[in-house]
């Protein structure tokens, strides 16, 4: 591989996005190398790198299947069971709590039965 071509920030030439910005538009470089890099420099320390990819070889980012939806659902709804009461707490349990809010303060802002 070559030396990949630098560019001074904000004078990349069309054709060419970040990682970032490929994201920002459903595209993701796609296994292409990189295809050039910015630097922005920086007073004192070393430059600022972004990677550039091209946009015409960047494929669609890769669209969430039905099986990965549910995992994912399923991950969440884990993390919103309070342990303690086994109930869905409608958000997901603070790892510094651990359960939910009713359970770590029973008598917040309930009227005693
Ligand atoms: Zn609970």
């Amino acid at each position: 591989m070559g030396a990949i071509p630098v560019y001074r920030w904000r004078l990349a030439p069309d054709g060419l996005a970040t990682r970032r910005q490929l994201r920002a538009a459903g595209l993701r470089p796609g296994g292409q190398d990189v295809a050039a890099q910015l630097e922005r420099p920086r007073r004192r320390r070393g430059p600022l790198v972004a990677y550039l990819y091209r946009i015409e070889a960047a494929k669609p980012v890769r669209p969430m299947t039905a099986a990965k939806w549910a995992a994912l659902a399923r991950a969440n709804a884990a993390r919103r069971r309070c342990p303690e009461c086994g109930r869905d707490a409608g958000y997901v349990i603070p790892l510094s709590l651990g359960v939910c809010t009713p359970c770590a303060f029973p008598d917040d802002g309930q009227v005693a039965a």
